[in-house]
């Protein structure tokens, strides 16, 4: 009998990362959307073809559309349409509501009804640090493995990642997954379900993800603030990587 933790989503929600891009660059972000997005939008496709795995799963999961700032997606209510056809209202939106042309969208949203506005992400004010400070410091710069699975996971409370570059476990998993480069994420929907893979998917990620390990003195002397959040070595490697991309990309 295995004595693995059974780390299989349990939320019955999935996250729609439509677009990593945002209009805001919020220290601490636990998407990273103050980097130029590392994972390209997502397409209506690849919202059908989640609905098409999920329905072959008899998974029908509340909906949620995020980001990055959603309403920079030219298609996002053409995503509602698509999430309605899986999860007839149960889909929500989660915007920064910034922008005037997020605040008119959302208006609409609201206006339709075909799926609800969260008012809790809205950031009226711009920017805002996030007092969650310890994404960035990986378990394992430190020594630390074994780092167990915390709030943003889907065997505890959030929605499983969903992006272009595929499916993970937890909610923020598709971020670190691209902002590190780890090919972690699935194309397969199935192989979250599966709990050697989900066991497997959660250590690693992790692995890298400081969720809950807390800031000590210890972990600030071997960090550096980059963007305004606190990162340990890997992290501060894989923006420093980034930002490289993006000069050579813009011939600067
Ligand atoms: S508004 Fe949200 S997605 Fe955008 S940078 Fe801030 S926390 Fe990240
Ligand atoms: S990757 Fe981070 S946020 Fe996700 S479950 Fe692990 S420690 Fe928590």
């Amino acid at each position: 009998m295995s004595t693995i933790p059974d780390y299989t989503p349990k939320s019955n929600e999935a996250e729609w990362h439509i677009t990593y891009r945002c209009d805001l660059a919020c220290p601490n972000c636990n998407r990273l959307c103050f980097l130029p997005p590392t994972t390209p939008d997502m397409t209506l496709d690849d919202a059908r073809e989640f609905n098409r795995q999920a329905r072959e799963l008899n998974w029908f999961p509340k909906i949620v559309i995020l980001g990055g700032e959603p309403t920079l997606h030219g298609n996002l209510f053409a995503f509602i349409e698509v999430a309605n056809e899986l999860s007839p209202g149960r889909v929500e939106v989660w915007s920064n509501g910034y922008r005037d042309a997020a605040k008119q969208q959302l208006a609409r949203v609201r206006e339709e009804g075909r799926a609800k506005v969260c008012e809790e992400t809205i950031k009226a004010d711009g920017c805002m640090v996030l007092p969650q400070a310890d994404f960035f410091l990986a378990p394992k710069d430190f020594g630390v493995i074994n780092h167990r699975p915390g709030h943003n996971h889907a065997a505890i409370g959030c929605g499983v990642s969903v992006d272009a570059g595929g499916y993970a476990i937890c909610s923020i998993g598709g971020a670190i997954d691209s902002v590190l480069d780890l090919k972690l994420r699935t194309k397969q929907l199935k192989d979250l379900f599966d709990p050697e893979f989900a066991h497997r998917q959660t250590c690693s990620l992790c692995d890298v993800c400081g969720r809950e390990l807390g800031i000590t003195s210890h972990h600030i002397a071997k960090s550096q603030v980059m963007h305004g959040s606190l990162m340990s070595p890997t992290w501060q490697a894989a923006v420093k990587r980034i930002e490289q991309r993006k000069k050579e990309g813009d011939g600067s």
